[in-house]
């Protein structure tokens, strides 16, 4: 039979065996991106049409209109093309998703499309994490002037 002290033992150890993986854990979550820099692109990929009033709900994988390369956004609210070759703030950017809402036409986002684009995004969201995600929504009511 086993003594109380031996049960202690194994409570503790277990104990610290769990704390160790949570830290672990974190440090795992942390590697994979949860706490980026602000100023760290994301490709857009998986990424809702925020034109204004669009009413497209399907995730895409957006491309520069000038020169077909890949496009990126941080959290300082700016966009870009792969080569950078074009940038700029999100509020000047404009967005075809091929709907017949558009017309053709590459149309601005408002506040509203942009966050929902955003709150669709849970890949993105997840890669860059919370604080980033916030801060994006800080610099984009600044450029909405909300
Ligand atoms: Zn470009
Ligand atoms: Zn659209």
């Amino acid at each position: 039979m086993m003594s109380t002290g031996w049960f202690t033992a194994l409570t503790h150890l277990l104990f610290y065996l769990n704390l160790w993986r949570y830290t672990l854990l974190q440090a795992l979550v942390d590697m994979a991106g949860n706490n980026r820099p602000f100023s760290e692109w994301v490709q857009l990929e998986n990424f809702n049409c925020p034109a204004a009033r669009c009413p497209s709900k399907k995730p895409f994988t957006w491309v520069c209109a000038r020169d077909g390369n890949y496009t990126y956004m941080n959290a300082l609210g700016r966009m870009k093309c792969s080569t950078n070759a074009h940038n700029g703030n999100i509020i000047s950017w404009t967005w075809n998703c091929g709907d017949d809402f558009h017309n053709g036409e590459y149309l601005a986002a408002d506040l509203e499309g942009f966050t929902f684009a955003l709150s669709q995004a849970v890949q993105l969201m997840g890669k860059m994490g919370s604080a980033w995600v916030a801060n994006l929504i800080t610099e984009l009511g600044k450029q909405y002037g909300h």
